[in-house]
């Protein structure tokens, strides 16, 4: 599962910082996902519940997750135009389907149909709170 694969990573990557700082209890953790990575924030989140027992730093923690849009850019004229899938709910198929399909992305200046993904493909730890 993407989402769960996503969560031990980021797990990883929190506790090589509480290990090298010395922290005794992580509070919450921000993680900033663009909306192209297909990441569904709920999955991610739960996912990060469960790894979380298993380390005693992370236990009372929190993820907060906040999704970044994705760009594509015109090969024609330029225009960067932002795409966001919150507007489609959380209907990960339906956003699935239009990463299949790269026409579904459109140039909002001209409508060209000729565009490339500028952003919103990272995933990012932002910052973490600890408590020392
Ligand atoms: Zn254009």
């Amino acid at each position: 599962m993407h989402e769960f694969s996503f969560a031990s990573n980021i797990v990883d990557v929190i506790m090589q910082n509480v290990i090298k700082n010395h922290v005794s209890k992580v509070i919450s953790v921000l993680v900033e996902i663009g909306e192209f990575t297909m990441i569904i924030p709920d999955f991610l989140r739960h996912s990060y519940d469960i790894i979380k027992e298993s380390h005693p730093e992370l236990v009372n923690s929190h993820i907060i997750i906040t999704s970044v849009p994705g760009k594509v850019q015109c090969e024609d004229c330029g225009t960067i135009t932002e795409i966001s899938f919150k507007k489609a709910s959380s209907d990960s198929i339906d956003a699935s389907l239009a990463m299949m399909n790269p026409s579904a992305f459109t140039c909002k200046k001209c409508h060209g149909s000729k565009t490339t993904i500028v952003g919103g493909r990272q995933a990012l730890i932002k910052s973490m709170k600890v408590d020392e």
